[in-house]
Parts: structure tokens; C-alpha cells; sequence
């Protein structure tokens, strides 16, 4: 009964979203792994112009990382551009170019984890799996009253099972899409149950309780950053580097410092102070950093180990993480 209004529900109120029109498993994977961690009205833009430039798994597999990075710039959480590249090389390698259609193989690839590996398989192959994200964890553990701790693997198990449990029997990947669907937008944290279409069979509705679950992990605290970044010129160049440090690895950044003080060398480069430029606010991970970017002079180019000079004119062609990028954005304005 539930499932049949479900269905209807979902029917007219679906939002129109790219990756829903001829949802191949590659269209899919891509749309999720972009998913993950950005709201999907930013995604459409990445996903568009994505398709354009890796439209299959071996144009993605034969392109330089580097490129695919920088498709990447400014979703964030760069590991999952860097796994995607490493999984679409492991499908031309082992399955043919093909993305695999059992559960098993999908989760052996990089950067597939059980939900994604669910999507692709229901919506993408049209099997019989649940795809249980932080949207449908919520429908669920308020549906059928799950008051258990939603990070414990027990309690992931049992929302996976009770959700492949309610999955149609000739369509179950419009349940999966419906239930992701309804979680997005109406059993949301402040649920609208007056428009919901589950709230017939919904336990948390019956005991007027919706607010009180998910029961989910204490989050972690944010840790503030306040750096001031070295914008260092000489002639046309500018000094920058690659990180390899995991968390920004293959994104470009400004050397910096902690703290708001002006440094008169870095280095053992003299810096002669220009000016300063916006302050720049940005939050990566669980972090929130406050950048004070100063652009200064040198009148040599030394060299300092695991840094580049680049001409200026090539900043714009490389990937920087999100808050370097709005420093690069500033500084190529004010060159034109
Ligand atoms: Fe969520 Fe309310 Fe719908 Fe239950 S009735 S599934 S709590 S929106």
C-alpha cells in the first residue's frame, strides 16, 4: 500500500536531474561518486560538463590524472576523482571496459563502497539491491523505527536488509530511487510528514516522534585554520606547489604560514610586501580555514625545494584546491 503510493508520489514529484535521463552504470557511478558529498543542483554543472569530456569509462581511463583533477576543481574531496580514474583504469584492464554487474566485483574497485555499488546495480542494471545513503538511512530508521546508532555496522546491516525487504517486486529500482528521492526531499531532518506518502505505515509518524531519529554519531569538531598565504612574485612567475600530502594531494596551493603576521622572508626568499588581497574563507573536511593572502615581490627566482615557479599567465590551467583557487581567481583579475 505504502509502496504503491510511493511509487505514485514519486511519480510527479521526481526532480529532473541529468543523470536520471538514460541512466547507464556509468552515468550512474559518476552522478553518485559526484553525490557523495555536494548537493545535487551543484552537481549538474560538474556532471554536464564531465559527460562532455570523459563520456565513457576508457576516454576517462586513458586521461592524464591531472586532467581529471582539474574537472574535478572545486567539488572537493579529491579522492574520489583520484579513485574513480584508478577504477575506470581497472575496468579497461580486468572487465573489458564494462562496468561489472555484481556487487562483489563492483566493491573490489577504489572508491566504491556499498551504497554506490547499490546505485549502480538498481539503477543502472536494473537489479534488485537497496542503495541505503544518509537520505534513505533517515526514511528507513523512522519507517520501520530503527533506534539504533546508524555508524555501527550492525545497524547498517539491518537498514540495508529492511530496505531490500521493501523494494517492489517488479520495479525495486524505483522504490530505491523513490526512497533516495523522498529522504532529499520530504523525511529530510525537519520532516514534512503532511506530504509524505509513507506516513500511513510510518512508525515514527504513528508515535509523533520523527524528530527523534536517525540516532546518529557525535560529529566530530571543526577545527578553525587561520593561515596567511605567500603569494611571491618575480617577474612573471609565481611560486607554487603540487601537494602530496594525502588529504590536497595533486591540487596546487601558495606556500603559507599560520597566523595573520606578515613574514619579511620565507625560505630564505626576501619578500618585499605589495599588497594584500581578500581574505578568503573556505571548509574542507572538518576543517575551516580564514586565509589572509599578501602578494610580495622577490627579485630572484631561488629555488625552494618541492616548489614551482610558474608564469602566471598558466595559474588559471592548474588545480588548486578551493580556497587557493579564489586567491588565483583575485590575482588573474587584477593581471587583466
Ligand atoms: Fe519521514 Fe514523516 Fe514520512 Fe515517516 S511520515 S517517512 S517520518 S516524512
Amino acid at each position: 500500500m505504502c509502496k504503491a503510493a510511493l511509487h505514485l508520489w514519486f511519480q510527479t514529484a521526481k526532480r529532473s536531474l541529468p543523470w536520471r535521463e538514460n541512466p547507464t552504470p556509468y552515468r550512474v557511478w559518476v552522478s553518485e561518486i559526484m553525490l557523495q558529498q555536494t548537493r545535487a543542483s551543484v552537481v549538474v554543472a560538474y556532471f554536464e560538463r564531465w559527460m562532455q569530456q570523459f563520456p565513457d569509462v576508457e576516454t576517462l581511463a586513458r586521461a592524464p590524472l591531472e586532467q581529471v583533477i582539474k574537472a574535478w576543481e572545486g567539488l572537493g574531496y579529491y579522492s574520489r576523482a583520484r579513485n574513480m580514474h584508478a577504477a575506470a583504469r581497472e575496468i579497461v584492464k580486468n572487465h573489458e571496459g564494462r562496468v561489472p554487474e555484481s556487487r562483489e566485483k563492483l566493491l573490489q574497485l577504489p572508491g566504491l563502497g556499498s551504497y554506490t555499488a547499490g546505485a549502480i546495480l538498481s539503477f543502472g542494471f536494473r537489479q534488485r539491491a537497496a542503495a541505503v545513503d544518509g537520505n534513505v538511512t533517515r526514511v528507513m530508521c523512522r519507517y520501520a523505527w530503527i533506534d539504533e546508532r546508524v555508524d555501527r555496522g550492525a545497524t547498517k546491516k539491518k537498514i540495508e536488509a529492511v530496505t531490500e525487504q521493501f523494494l517492489d517486486e517488479k520495479e525495486p529500482w524505483v522504490t530505491a530511487e523513490a526512497l533516495i528521492e523522498l529522504g532529499a526531499t520530504v523525511c529530510t531532518p525537519r520532516p514534512k510528514c503532511g506530504e509524505c506518502p509513507l506516513r500511513v505505515g510510518c512508525e515514527a509518524f504513528r508515535r509523533n516522534a520523527a524528530d527523534a531519529l536517525p540516532l546518529l554519531a557525535e560529529r566530530a569538531k571543526t577545527v578553525q585554520l587561520r593561515r596567511t598565504v605567500l603569494v611571491i612574485e618575480s617577474g612573471e612567475f609565481v611560486l607554487v606547489k603540487k601537494n602530496t600530502e594525502a588529504l590536497m594531494r595533486d591540487l596546487w596551493e601558495f606556500p603559507f604560514v599560520e597566523g595573520n603576521k606578515i613574514p619579511k622572508t620565507w625560505m630564505r626568499v626576501p619578500l618585499h610586501l605589495e599588497h594584500r588581497l581578500q581574505t578568503v574563507k573556505h571548509s574542507f573536511t572538518r576543517f575551516s580555514a580564514t586565509l589572509f593572502p599578501v602578494c610580495f615581490r622577490t627579485p630572484k627566482r631561488l629555488p625552494v625545494e618541492g616548489f614551482t615557479w610558474v608564469k602566471l599567465s598558466e595559474l588559471t590551467t592548474l588545480p588548486f584546491s578551493s580556497g587557493h583557487r579564489k586567491i588565483v581567481e583575485e590575482l588573474c583579475a587584477s593581471c587583466t
